[in-house]
């Protein structure tokens, strides 16, 4: 059985009927830029985050680099984030003029240690970047009440995250829903994922919507009147007409990629060489990645390889080692957390449309391995 790490073409079948119509309309129109579908995704991606307004962009880094250019970072001005994360993280608080500042990640759920949030809090910090690794929240009441404490910024990485929630004082608060801004990100292997690149910003302030709907387009509220400078960075109306498309089914299937985790959790536990990934019981976890620690890491992934299974490393290596950020000088060893996730994780396929004898056939090959 041949099984990918992911299956786009299994989901194209099941809608197919619903997004080519939808992009024959946009085709229609003509109106390619900052079209209906756009303002109508804004719309419905603020209601499923629980926040006041949307703001579509091109990207989810995009999303993330107009939040942080919203902050107005001044030269030294330092944004805490996780070491253990997708580039862009760091990348847009460094193209925003920040300097980004590492944390390690607790071992369990691979999020960020808030303990080291608290401590690499200096008098020149001006934001948090918490990234919901994976699809899971990193505890938000206590990341707010940090923030607050201090005056700071808090931009959620939801690029991973989108419709995944947290029950807070006994409420649940979605991904998004409580930091200055959330940012999202369509990439086609997120969860909901568009035809080509996409991303979008949430927040519940509504002079910040504002200013980003701004920053998106060269800087001006008015066509040839600019205020600052901005960018170019709108989200396409073809992308947006296949999200309103898709945005549907997300609750769906999320839930079937829970159920498809908690397959691989039943039919791993037990498995010596293998640790299971941590759902903290506060969390809806989305499982945008199934991410399990793995001895022999490596030669599991070959095993895997030769039985038709595709898998992946994310990440393979910490930002704090990465050659561009050799200026913030993090020696090796600084953050052994990430180091040692770098070395032991191992994404497994996950997604809505596998099969149940999929998953099995999965955990056979992994047994197997270990046996
Ligand atoms: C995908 C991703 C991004 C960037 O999103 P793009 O849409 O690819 O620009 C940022 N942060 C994290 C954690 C991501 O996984």
């Amino acid at each position: 059985m041949k099984i990918p790490l992911l299956d786009l073409k299994a989901q194209l079948e099941s809608l197919r009927n619903e997004v080519i119509p939808a992009l024959l309309s946009v085709v229609e129109s003509q109106h390619f830029i900052m079209g209906e579908a756009v303002g109508k995704l804004e719309t419905e991606v603020a209601r499923l985050s629980h926040a006041r307004f949307g703001v579509g962009c091109a990207s989810g880094t995009d999303a993330l680099l107009l939040s942080l250019k919203a902050l107005d970072l001044k030269p030294g001005d330092e944004v805490i984030t996780t070491t253990f994360t997708f580039f862009a993280t760091a990348g847009a608080i460094h193209n925003a003029g920040g300097r980004p500042v590492f944390v390690d990640i607790e071992p369990g759920t691979f999020n960020l240690d808030l303990d080291q949030v608290e401590a690499a809090i200096t008098s020149r910090t001006r934001a948090i970047v918490p990234v919901h690794l994976f699809g899971q929240m990193v505890p938000m009441e206590r990341l707010l009440a940090l923030a607050s404490g201090h005056g700071l910024a808090v931009i959620e990485d939801a690029a991973q995250a989108i419709g995944a929630r947290q029950r807070v004082k006994g409420e649940w608060r979605m991904a998004g829903e409580l930091g200055t801004t959330g940012a999202f990100s369509f990439f086609p292997s997120k969860n909901l994922g568009a035809w080509g690149d996409g991303g979008m910003i949430v927040t519940q302030d509504a002079a910040l919507a504002t200013r980003l709907a701004k920053l998106r387009t060269h800087g001006g509220a008015k066509e040839y009147d600019h205020e600052e400078v901005g960018f170019n960075s709108r989200l396409d109306t073809l992308q947006a007409a296949v999200l309103l498309a898709k945005i549907p089914h997300l609750t769906e299937w999320n839930a079937a990629r829970r159920s498809r985790a908690a397959c691989y959790t039943e039919g791993l536990a037990g498995v010596n060489g293998v640790t299971a990934p941590v759902t903290h019981p506060d969390n809806e976890h989305i499982f945008h990645q199934y991410t399990i620690r793995a001895e022999r890491r490596d030669e599991l992934q070959g095993h895997l390889k030769a039985g038709g299974i595709g898998t992946k490393v994310y990440y393979p290596k910490p930002l704090h080692q990465q050659s561009c950020f050799g200026y913030l000088r993090y020696p090796a060893g600084r953050f052994p957390q990430a180091e040692r996730a770098a070395r032991e994780v191992l994404s497994l396929p996950v997604y809505p449309e596998l099969s149940d004898a999929a998953c099995e056939g999965v955990i056979d090959a992994i047994r197997e391995f270990y046996a």
